[in-house]
Order: structure tokens, then C-alpha cells, then sequence
């Protein structure tokens, strides 16, 4: 793996990294008036191809998160695929990648909506955990925060101080990674991902309601992949904090977290401690759907280097 890819897309031109910059008094540096996406591009090797996953999901996202801070960008969603494409070829990229599309007001005061700009961030990120590992968890004592505060449907940058507080915590007490309960005590989700369990068979998550973020590989899971490729159904409902001590298995899953096992909570071995067979068959099945080596759905990879008309 190479170090950080050298550019960026500054709001339509390509940059070196060490010249993207963001004024010092503007509201996306000062407040973090900004939205964004986080997605991975995967390589292809037989194909020669770099796969975006859902980008147009990720556009949709983005768009809404900018109706809420009331801020708009210019550009259009095929000018933001013909971007992607030009900083993943700036960077002459053929290994896997992830990636931040960011809006945000480069006007300054707390009620700044314009001007907005975007920009395009890539970023050479490894997998999670090691293939054999899981990650030992905690219940953050950290609250999530409310959609009546800062909601977590609209993904700003300022959200993750949340997640930055539990997390540090979280370390700071031994474990690898934090989960939230909402207001009312409820499993919310990790930092930056979704949360399933497994129990007596049935695949558990936590509704849209819960304080989570409205996440794609969460969708993409229960709407496609569990019920049609794995022909497992899934039950969206309000989860308690100890249903999670008595779980069979437990995942994180998000774009960045792809399918992370979770092999504690609060030190209680999740099922015998060992990555679970659904966790794993369902880890197999969804990197060989974002790679393309399983070829079901193509309309999820958006090609790079090969344009597809938008
Ligand atoms: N929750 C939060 C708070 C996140 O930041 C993410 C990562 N974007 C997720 C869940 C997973 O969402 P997605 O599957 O869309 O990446």
C-alpha cells in the first residue's frame, strides 16, 4: 500500500496536498459547516477497473444532509462523477481506495450558508481488523446525540466529536471500539458504522429511529444481500443494551467498517468469542460484491477508469 494519494479536487481543480487549503476563518474550518460522504472505490485486477460503491446513494445522501444545513453546491451529480474520476485518475490509483466528498461554507458566522465548495479527499485505508479478528467493544457511557440536537441522519463533520468522545474513551479503557445507546437507552450504533446482532438465528438491527445514521451498506444488507443472496431475513426493531451481552454474533457494517466482526462487549465473550459463520459468510459475499468478483448487481460499481454515462 502507497502513502496518502498525492491529490486532491478542489471545488474543480486538482491540487497537491500540501496546497489544500481552507481559509482559517470560514465556517467549514471554524464550526464545521460541512457535509460529507465516505466511500471506497475497490480494484478490480481482471477487469482493470476502480469501482465506486453506490456513488449515486452517496450523492443522494450528500444532497440531503446539504437540504438540512440549508447550503447547496453547484455541481450536479454527473459533474461530481466526472470529479471522482478525475482525482482517482490524478492519483493514477489501481489499488483499492476510500474516499471524502465534502461540502462546506467557506463564508464565516454560524448562519453562513454560502459560498459552499466541494472537494474531493482520497485516501488509501486498509480493512478494519485483521481477517481473523474482531473487534472487543464497549457500551460508550457517552449518550448519542438526538435527531432533535445534532442529528446523526445529517452527516457532518461536527457529528463526530460524539464519536471522537466515545472513542478516545473507549480506548482510553481498553477496548477497540465504542457502541451508543440514544437518549431513551436504546442501541444506537458505532462510531462510524451500523450495528447487527445475531440471535437464535434471526439477524437484528436497530431502526432508522434509533438515533443512527441512514447507512448504505445497511440498506444495500437488508434490502439485497441477507434476504436475496444469503436468504436471510432481518428484523429492524429497538435493541436493549443486555440483548447484546446474550447475542450469538454481533457486526459493525458501513463503507469504511465493510463487515467488522465484534467478538466482545463489555468483555462479554459474543457468542464463543470467535467470529461467527454469518458474520463471516456474509463478510465473503459482500467484499466479492463491491470488487466485482461476484458480478450480481452491477449497477452498485461505478466504473472509473471505463465511464458509464450518467
Ligand atoms: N453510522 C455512522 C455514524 C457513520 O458515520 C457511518 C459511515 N458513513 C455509518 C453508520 C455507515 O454508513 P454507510 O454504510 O453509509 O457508510
Amino acid at each position: 500500500m502507497s502513502s496518502e494519494p498525492e491529490y486532491l479536487w478542489m471545488d474543480g481543480d486538482i491540487k497537491p496536498r500540501a496546497e489544500a487549503m481552507l481559509p482559517v476563518s470560514s465556517a467549514a474550518v471554524f464550526y464545521a459547516t460541512n457535509v460529507f460522504e465516505g466511500l471506497r472505490a475497490y480494484w478490480n485486477d481482471d477487469k482493470e477497473e476502480l469501482y465506486c460503491f453506490r456513488l449515486q446513494a452517496h450523492f443522494d445522501r450528500l444532497r440531503e444532509s446539504m437540504k438540512m444545513m440549508r447550503f447547496t453546491i453547484r455541481q450536479s451529480d454527473a459533474d461530481i462523477y466526472d470529479a471522482v474520476r478525475e482525482v482517482l485518475k490524478a492519483n493514477d490509483a489501481h489499488e483499492d481506495v476510500h474516499m471524502h466528498l465534502i461540502a462546506c461554507v467557506l463564508g464565516s458566522g454560524q448562519n453562513a450558508t454560502e459560498p459552499s465548495f466541494l472537494y474531493i479527499n482520497p485516501h488509501y485505508r486498509g480493512r478494519m481488523t485483521a481477517p481473523d479478528k474482531g473487534l472487543a467493544c464497549c457500551i460508550s457511557n457517552w449518550t448519542r446525540t438526538s435527531d432533535n440536537a445534532i442529528p446523526i441522519r445529517l452527516k457532518c463533520g461536527a457529528n463526530y466529536q460524539n464519536a471522537r468522545l466515545a472513542l478516545l474513551q473507549a480506548q482510553a479503557d481498553g477496548y477497540d471500539s465504542p457502541i451508543f445507546l440514544n437518549q431513551q437507552g436504546k442501541v444506537a450504533e458505532g462510531t462510524g458504522a451500523s450495528l447487527f446482532i445475531v440471535r437464535k438465528g434471526q439477524l437484528i438491527t436497530a431502526p432508522i429511529t434509533s438515533d443512527i445514521l441512514e447507512s448504505i451498506t445497511r440498506t444495500s444488507l437488508i434490502e439485497e444481500v441477507l434476504p436475496k443472496l444469503m436468504e436471510l431475513d432481518v428484523v429492524e426493531r429497538t435493541i436493549d443494551r443486555t440483548e447484546l451481552y446474550v447475542a450469538d454474533e454481533a457486526f459493525f457494517c458501513g463503507s469504511g467498517f465493510e463487515i467488522t466482526p465484534i467478538t466482545s462487549i463489555d468483555r462479554f465473550p459474543v457468542g464463543d468469542g470467535n467470529i461467527g459463520p454469518i458474520t463471516q459468510r456474509l463478510s465473503d459475499t459482500y467484499m466479492a460484491l463491491v470488487r466485482g468478483e461476484d458480478s450480481r448487481y452491477p449497477e452498485w460499481r461505478t466504473p472509473t477508469y471505463n465511464p458509464v454515462a450518467a
